[in-house]
């Protein structure tokens, strides 16, 4: 009897030292996610929608102060401009709450149609409300990610805008997991004042959020022979705002923690950017699998639903569920 109790508590020991954050509940190390914004303050922000940016940014912050979640918001100075003062007082707001902001360009200008000298231009002017603010809480801003991923068609000009970067400070931002969500915020937005639909289409949402997460997870594991840290790509809008609990809930069902783009981006994996160059703005699976020349099949990645992209095009209403 003495000896099994022993036993046990010997047993016992190491799993205590491991200390309840230290590992999943199968004895693996838990993947880490790094949650990020795009377009802030508001996706599509116009002086009309002043009052529904406030909203949505009060809730995407709330709801990751509630869950101690940290982030990161690219702002697109264009975007501060047409919601007034209204603009600043969010990014304020953002970093007082102890969030980080990013650069996202002055005007979400797509750098395959840019000259190198037009890329310096967004990056400059992208700054105007940043900078300022960066300066008063003393957190400089370093990272900067290009609209629509773009980060270079040809060599030359990822390498010039790689060079860009470093000249003005920054860190190019990677992402890893993208889940169309301005789709379904199209949708989400056409839907209003139809909870049925609403709530249709923020399940179809957080169900392809989580396809995806587990499709981009498996890319790199079979690119890179593991998972290094994801970044997660969202935009602040009406849907994120109304279901990032359950977004955020998801993740932890998948056994991640919560970790800031700096920690994400420590992993050896975002030691240099791809080298790879295209027109268009995969994620960093694609990257590295193309740098790599690993084979992977992109075909089945899952698409939003096509009624969900019907709907947010037209407006036609999809066949009711049986
Ligand atoms: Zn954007």
């Amino acid at each position: 009897m003495m000896i099994a109790r022993l036993l046990s508590f010997l047993l016992a020991v190491p799993l205590l030292l491991s200390g309840p954050f230290a590992s999943a509940d199968d004895g693996r190390e838990a993947k880490r996610v790094a949650i990020t914004f795009d377009d802030l303050p508001f996706a599509g922000a116009t002086s009309q929608a002043r009052p529904e940016a406030v909203q949505v940014n009060k809730a995407i912050r709330g709801t990751l102060m509630r869950q101690r979640v940290p982030a990161i918001g690219f702002v697109t100075q264009k975007n501060v401009e047409a919601l007034g003062a209204d603009g600043e007082l969010m990014l304020r707001a953002w970093m007082a709450d102890g969030f980080d902001l990013g650069n996202h360009g002055a005007t979400h200008a797509d750098s395959n149609g840019l000259e190198v000298g037009g890329v310096r231009q967004e990056i400059v002017a992208g700054e105007t409300t940043i900078a300022p603010l960066a300066k008063k809480f003393g957190r400089p801003v370093t990272w900067y990610r290009f609209a629509y991923n773009h980060v270079g068609n040809t060599e030359a000009k990822r390498v010039a805008i790689e060079r860009l970067l470093a000249e003005h400070g920054y860190r190019l931002a990677a992402s890893t997991i993208d889940t169309s969500d301005y789709i379904f915020d199209k949708a989400y937005r056409r839907a209003a004042g139809d909870p049925a639909m609403l709530r249709r289409i923020e399940q179809a949402y957080l169900d392809h959020s989580r396809a995806q997460i587990r499709y981009y997870g498996e890319l790199n594991k079979q690119v890179l022979g593991r998972e290094p840290p994801a970044i997660m790509l969202l935009h602040t809008n009406r849907l994120n705002a109304a279901t990032l609990d359950r977004l955020l809930a998801i993740f932890r069902s998948e056994g991640f923690r919560f970790v800031s783009l700096d920690e994400a981006h420590a992993d050896e994996a975002y030691r240099t950017a791809p080298a790879f160059a295209t027109r268009f703005g995969p994620m960093w699976g694609y990257r590295w699998a193309r740098e790599r020349k690993v084979r992977f099949d992109g075909s089945k990645e899952q698409e939003p639903p096509a009624w969900i992209q019907a709907f947010a095009e037209t407006g036609i209403r999809p066949p009711v569920e049986s």
